[in-house]
């Protein structure tokens, strides 16, 4: 262990590592780095380095642990032996256990664990490198694992903690603070403010304390819009891609139409078409309908003049076609634009057969067809994007479980009664596994191993 130093706060008012008494370590969240976890999340805080898995909900091992109404949240707190400058020992500590409770009951709160009866959710901190707050580390990597995860939550669990060095009240202690300062004071709240974890190590006066809630109020605050920066930057990305992906499958050019613009400006024919495209986007779905059950309905007479324009303008040759097709940027206008060409034999045709109305509407069959051709692609995007999270395995989750079992939940026959039930599990696991794509998605529930079924995409 390195030596005390002489101060920990500097004359001109700033800490060791440079940072002023109210200011939290730079943070670094990385999100979905364990593609067999159900959610996971790699997390770095100052010189912490905490790596957090979610598994669930799922099977509950051993099966007495079980709980009729609700999942169960389990909680495992560990440091990797060579996360310290001394060497941890391996297993739980009395430390990892009181860590691993507390945590567990910061979350109690915020997840909805009635949904899920007779299951569990898990959650692994591994602490890689510890350098002070670790616990706190982990509830914020956690929160942003199990949201990773798709369980629901009434929202994030930020943590963060204050103490006091030197005889200032500071926020979220490093390591030679928290080794030589006078207190130490973790604290963890959800979004609406609620505390869910306060601990204490040290002295503090009320006053102290008070102040101490102000910066924790602040840290948290910084914590919760980068824990939301990073859930937004994963999956608001999966809505937006497959419009991206159909506008560039619409005519697929958009250099054609970044080339025709500018001439389009000096067609004189472009004013014609797109006079004539604003009259067409004025009449409504009932006027075309009434025209083509009444000739003689009065909303007819703007119709055919329309139509008439059209066909003059269209007849002048290829330069408005061209123009036209410049406007495909503008894809309203030109859908608009390539149904009148076909209007009139349908407008003709519905006269014929005015029992089949529909014939009207083909323009519109026509542009149904159009989006259905683009919905194999967004589901295959789709599986693109679970393909990798697919993969939880039974196997590579025992091993973690594994280690876990030297450790809080289960004792060495509990092991024996899991390994024996898991020896069962593939058969389960490949006839899930299908249901697990499915759900995959933010919210969304990642597979569903409630024999009851409750879990679906409906219950969120
Ligand atoms: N620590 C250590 N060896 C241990 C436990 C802790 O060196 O066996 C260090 C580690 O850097 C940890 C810090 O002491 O982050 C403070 O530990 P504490 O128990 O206060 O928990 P934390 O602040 O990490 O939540």
């Amino acid at each position: 262990m390195s030596d005390k130093p002489e101060k920990l706060i500097t004359d001109d008012g700033l800490r060791l590592d440079g940072r002023h008494a109210d200011e939290i370590r730079p943070m670094k969240i990385e999100i979905g780095v364990l593609s067999r976890a159900d959610g996971s999340c790699y997390l770095e805080w100052g010189r912490n380095k905490i790596l957090v898995g979610v598994f669930g909900p799922r099977e509950v091992h051993p099966r007495r642990s079980q709980r009729a109404d609700t999942a169960v949240i389990r909680y495992k707190y560990n440091m990797a032996s060579f996360s310290v400058e001394d060497r941890a020992r391996p297993g739980p500590s009395r430390r990892s256990i009181e860590i691993s409770k507390v945590s567990r009951e910061a979350f109690e709160p915020v997840i909805m664990a009635e949904l899920f009866p007779k299951t569990a959710i898990d959650i692994f901190v591994e602490v890689l490198q510890a350098d002070a707050g670790t616990r706190t580390a982990a509830i914020n990597a956690s929160s942003i694992a199990l949201a990773d995860a798709g369980i629901p939550m009434k929202g994030l669990v930020t943590s963060c903690a204050f103490g006091k060095v030197d005889g200032q009240i500071v926020l979220d202690l490093n390591k030679e603070e928290d080794n030589y300062g006078e207190a130490d004071f973790p604290v963890a709240m959800t979004q609406d403010g609620e505390i869910t974890l306060l601990q204490m190590d040290g002295n503090l006066t009320p006053d102290e304390i008070r102040k101490g809630f102000e910066l924790i109020k602040k840290g948290c605050k910084e914590i919760l819009e980068i824990q939301q920066a990073v859930l937004r930057k994963k999956f608001e990305t999966p809505v937006e891609e497959p419009e991206a992906e159909a506008s560039e499958e619409a005519e697929g050019s958009e250099a054609e139409v970044v080339e025709t613009e500018p001439s389009l400006e000096y067609a004189p024919e472009a004013a014609a078409v797109e006079e004539i495209i604003e009259e067409t986007e004025e009449l409504s779905e009932e006027t075309v309908e009434a025209c083509a059950l009444n000739e003689e309905a009065p909303e007819c007479e703007k119709l055919e003049e329309i139509i008439k324009d059209a066909e003059a303008e269209i007849v002048e040759g290829e330069s408005i076609e061209g123009a036209i097709e410049a406007e495909s940027e503008e894809e309203v206008e030109k859908e608009a634009f390539e149904e009148e060409a076909d209007f009139e034999a349908a407008f003709e045709a519905s006269f014929e057969e005015v029992s089949e109305p529909e014939e009207i509407e083909e323009p519109e069959l026509e542009e149904t067809e159009e989006e259905t051709e683009f919905e194999p692609e967004v589901e295959e995007f789709a599986e693109e994007k679970i393909q990798p999270e697919e993969e939880t395995q039974p196997e590579e989750e025992a091993e973690i479980e594994e280690a876990a079992s030297e450790e809080t939940f289960e004792s060495e026959s509990e092991i024996e009664s899991e390994a024996e039930s898991r020896k069962e599990a593939p058969a389960e696991q490949t006839v899930e596994e299908p249901e697990e794509e499915k759900c995959k998605g933010p919210w969304k529930v990642v597979k569903d191993p409630s024999e009851s079924g409750s879990r679906g995409e409906n219950d969120e």
